[in-house]
């Protein structure tokens, strides 16, 4: 099964070259060159990642990701942003507003087709149905196995979607809330103190006694996957 990709980028140059090479490697390909058309077109062909032009002429791209965050049918679409701005603070407003990735311009097609690949492995096990890998822990998507080293880790489904998320991107802290709608879906009313409760479990599931935690807990903002730590 291809993966369908929505590009969105107003330079002609820049989305022809995108829709050839990235046609030319397996994917569905729509353009769309207008701004105000994105999260219509994004409604209508339900992507599997949306690449993102962060400089579009009548609203940003930065703004598009957040009308596209504040929509139900696309409020889990990963989107990787292409930027001319390799600037921390925008990368952390991107991330913010729900980027997952950034690709600056100008990029190499193989680079930018390989970080398609890496989010669309993170994002979406259907099409890439893989395994993910963290330091010494491994969380298979297919068979529903988590281990830590050699050790099998015995999860509950909330447990292990939280820690699929957490393994989508070590490093990265989220919030309560974050975790909330990524876990449970943003739809179902869960107080933000069961997140603290089932990252308790997690912890509990997945550390013996002497184990380095590979969770951190990030005072007032939420929790993430220790990059630091490497088994
Ligand atoms: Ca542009």
């Amino acid at each position: 099964m291809s993966a369908k990709i929505l590009v969105v980028e107003d330079e002609a140059a820049i989305s022809h070259l995108l829709d050839y090479n990235l046609t030319a490697e397996g994917y569905q390909v729509t353009v769309v060159e207008d701004g105000d058309d994105v999260v219509l077109a994004a409604i209508d062909t339900e992507p599997d990642l949306i690449l993102l032009d962060w400089m579009l002429p009548n609203v940003s791209g930065i703004e598009l990701c957040r009308q596209l965050r504040a929509r139900t049918e696309t409020h889990q679409t990963p989107i990787v942003m292409l930027t001319a701005r390799g600037e921390e603070e925008d990368r952390l407003r991107g991330f913010e507003k729900g980027a997952d990735d950034f690709v600056t311009k100008p990029f190499s097609m193989s680079e930018l087709i390989a970080r398609i690949k890496a989010v669309l492995r993170r994002t979406n096990p259907s099409i890439a149905g893989d395994v993910a890998t963290f330091a010494d822990i491994t969380l298979d998507r297919e068979t529903m196995r988590v281990k830590r080293g050699q050790r099998d880790i015995v999860l509950g489904p909330t447990e292990f979607r939280m820690l699929d998320v957490l393994l989508q991107r070590p490093g990265r802290v989220y919030s309560r809330e974050q975790l909330l709608d990524r876990v449970w879906g943003h739809d179902i009313y869960v107080e933000a103190r069961t997140v603290d409760v089932h990252v308790g479990r997690l912890r509990k599931a997945l550390n013996r006694k002497n184990d380095r935690d590979p969770i951190r807990t990030v005072r007032s903002s939420g929790y993430a996957l220790d990059e630091t730590y490497s088994g």
